[in-house]
C-alpha cells in the first residue's frame, strides 16, 4: 500500500479487496531505514474496508513493542527484521503466534539466508526482501531469486515445504514466473500495481 493513492486510499483498499490477496502494509520507523511511512491511523483505517487480510512488514526497532497493537489494528500476518531483533527473533516470532497472528521473518539482500534457518522450525512464514527495505519503487535484486530457492530448499529439508515464502520489493508481471519457480508463494507489488495504467490487469499479468 506504499504505492497506494493516500489522497484516495478506499478507491485502492476496494482495489486489492477486488482483485489481490492481500494488503500489504509497510511500517517504517526512521531508525531501522531512514525512511518514515505511516502508522496506526492508516492501518486502522484501512483495517475498516479491507475484506482480504492484512500483512503487517515491520521495518523498525524493538518490533515487540508494537505487535500487539498491530495485532489490535487487525493484522492477520506480522513480519519483522532479523536485522533488528537479533537474537531476540525467536521469543518475538512466539510472542505473535500468542497474538493469533502468523508470525514471519524478513531479511534483507545483505543479510546471509543461512542465518535465519535456525529460525524456520518456528516461521509461520519468510519474507524475502528483493530490495533493500525503505523505500518503494525500487529495482528488483535479481541475486534475490538464489536466495528464495535456497530458503525452500531448507524448508524442504526440514519438512515443512508449505511454509509460504514472501518477496518483496520490484516485483511485478516481468519477474513473477521468475521468483514463483524459485519457491516463492506470496509477492508483494507496489508500483507495479498502482502505477499501472490498468492496476488489475497488472495483478491478473502476475496471477497468469
Ligand atoms: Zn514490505
Amino acid at each position: 500500500m506504499l504505492a497506494a493513492d493516500f489522497l484516495h486510499l478506499e478507491k485502492d483498499v476496494e482495489l486489492v479487496n477486488e482483485f489481490a490477496d492481500l494488503f500489504h502494509l509497510d511500517i517504517m520507523d526512521g531508525t531501522f531505514v531512514p525512511n518514515i511511512s505511516y502508522g496506526f491511523p492508516v492501518v486502522e483505517a484501512i483495517a475498516r474496508k479491507a475484506r482480504k487480510p492484512l500483512d503487517v512488514h515491520l521495518m523498525i526497532v524493538h518490533p515487540e513493542k508494537y505487535v500487539e497493537r498491530f495485532a489490535k489494528a487487525g493484522a492477520a500476518y506480522i513480519s519483522f527484521h532479523y536485522e533488528a531483533a537479533g537474537e531476540a527473533s525467536a521469543d518475538i516470532l512466539q510472542q505473535i503466534q500468542t497474538l493469533g497472528v502468523k508470525a514471519g521473518i524478513v531479511i534483507n539482500p545483505d543479510c546471509p539466508v543461512e542465518k535465519i534457518f535456525p529460525l524456520l522450525p518456528k516461521v509461520d512464514f519468510v519474507l524475502i526482501m528483493s530490495v533493500f527495505a525503505g523505500f518503494g519503487g525500487q529495482k528488483f535484486i535479481p541475486e534475490s531469486i538464489d536466495r528464495v530457492r535456497a530458503v525452500r530448499k531448507q524448508l524442504d529439508a526440514i519438512g515443512r515445504p508449505d511454509v509460504p515464502i514472501e518477496i518483496d520489493g520490484g516485483i511485478g508481471p516481468t519477474n513473477a514466473a521468475a521468483v514463483k519457480e524459485a519457491g516463492a508463494t506470496m509477492l508483494v507489488a507496489g508500483s507495479s500495481v498502482f502505477k499501472a495504467d490498468n492496476p488489475a490487469a497488472a495483478i491478473r499479468a502476475m496471477r497468469g
